[in-house]
């Protein structure tokens, strides 16, 4: 997919919209597998909160993917895009027991992480074997909304409180199938990944009946020139001489899963939106684009940096913008980010958008969430439609009110 292919679907497209790049995709999901070639067992289940479209999830089906599920709407949307039960995962954090009861009901690996809510689930469903998820207490990263696995998380279960599942394990004769940990979307490090990955181990050892072991995601990708990227070859060839060893030690070949979200995605994604004025005020150029915090928010709730292009433009001189939006509060997109000359009208692409982008967008000012297109096989494919004012009205109720009007 070429920058006049961005630019073509953006020219016919109804509004500010995603493109997802299939081929990239497939991309990152081979590298995934092939740095971890040498384990027997490999699962690979997509973390489908970060883009949820059911035809990237049909996609990533045909791939071999798995899928990741962290609510009951999600498990759904899996099962309508053709996964079968047992090829998903439900890694929820503070659910109700009730939902996690009608998903387990539905066939789904259950993913428990919390001590309370293992004992209700064991004394009532003893023979539906759950997952366990772990904290290891690993600072991953710097940054405290994305690095899960610290000590004051609220994710998962502590290792000190092993022996109280052990306990309830005993008590309820549950039967623990997995064990797992999910440390964040920040490993900047495969030292820190393979330190908490050996917690994980010697988690594993003290249940003597399970199936999998499972290594959440965490792996960086570069959002900038010179951004650090997990070196995912290397953890491949690190932690698969590792995990072979513990299945030695743990006397079976068990099998070793991941659960990436923006690993997969994030580099397929592009945002298109138009520039409707271009502002200089005493100190700044704006560029002010069609859209705002409803379609993309990561800039602004993150403070990402999403590189920005204009495709429009782009051998043109090389100026300095402040990309904002069209929302009426602060919609920052970039500051003063060094972009080929814009003009009013122009198309500007917002690089990494295919990872927790769409699916975090709103109609915050009554505006439509946008399309998106998948490109696949050389051509762009419609995925979903902008929405219209029939979509915001859809669930509103207008009552009849009986206030007496003054003449
Ligand atoms: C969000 C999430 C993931 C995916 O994380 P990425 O950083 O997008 O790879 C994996 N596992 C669980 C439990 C999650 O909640």
């Amino acid at each position: 997919m070429t920058h006049s292919d961005l630019l073509n679907i953006a020219q016919n497209a109804p509004g500010p919209s995603y493109v997802y790049d299939a081929s990239k995709i497939k991309h990152q999901y081979n590298r995934l597998e092939n740095a971890f070639s040498g384990v027997k067992k490999l699962k690979i289940n997509y973390a489908c909160k970060a883009l949820s479209n059911i035809s990237v999830l049909k996609f990533l089906k045909s791939l071999g993917s798995g899928l990741d599920t962290v609510s009951h709407q999600e498990v759904l949307l899996g099962l309508e895009a053709g996964f079968t039960p047992e090829n998903i995962i439900f890694t929820p954090n503070g659910v109700s027991l009730e939902e996690i009861e009608t998903v387990a009901k539905m066939g789904v690996q259950i993913n428990i992480d919390s001590l309370s809510i293992l004992e209700q689930f064991g004394t009532k469903y003893p023979k539906i074997p759950v997952c366990i998820r772990i904290n290891p207490h690993v600072m991953a990263g710097g940054n405290s909304n994305i690095s899960v696995g610290h000590i004051d998380s609220k994710f998962g279960i502590s290792i000190h409180q092993i022996p109280h599942v052990l306990r309830i394990v005993e008590n309820t004769k549950m039967h623990i199938n997995g064990v797992h940990m999910h440390t964040g979307s920040d490993i900047l490090d495969i030292e820190v990944f393979l330190h908490a990955s050996e917690i994980l181990f010697s988690t594993a050892l003290q249940f003597k009946d399970l199936s999998f072991v499972d290594f959440g995601s965490g792996f960086k990708v570069p959002y900038r020139e010179g951004d650090i990227e997990t070196n995912i070859e290397e953890l491949g060839e690190k932690l698969t001489k590792r995990f072979k060893e513990f299945c030695k030690t743990y006397g079976r070949t068990l099998e070793l899963a991941f659960e990436p979200g923006k690993f997969l995605v994030s580099e397929a994604g592009y945002f298109l939106s138009k520039v409707n004025a271009v502002k200089q005020t005493t100190s700044t150029v704006f560029a002010q684009i069609d859209s705002g915090f409803n379609h993309l928010i990561r800039p602004m709730l993150y403070n990402s940096f999403h590189q920005i292009i204009n495709l429009t433009n782009p051998e043109g001189r090389e100026r300095f913008y402040t990309v904002v939006g069209y929302i009426c509060e602060t919609d920052t997109f970039g500051s003063n980010r060094k972009i080929a000359e814009i003009s009013e009208g122009d198309v500007l692409a917002f690089k990494n958008a295919g990872a927790y982008c769409m699916t975090m967008a709103s109609n915050y000012n009554s505006r439509y969430r946008p399309a998106e297109y998948l490109w696949y096989q050389g051509e762009a494919h419609l995925i979903r439609k902008q929405e219209t004012f029939e979509d915001l009205m859809q669930n509103q109720i207008l009552i009849d009110f009986k206030e007496k009007v003054e003449a």
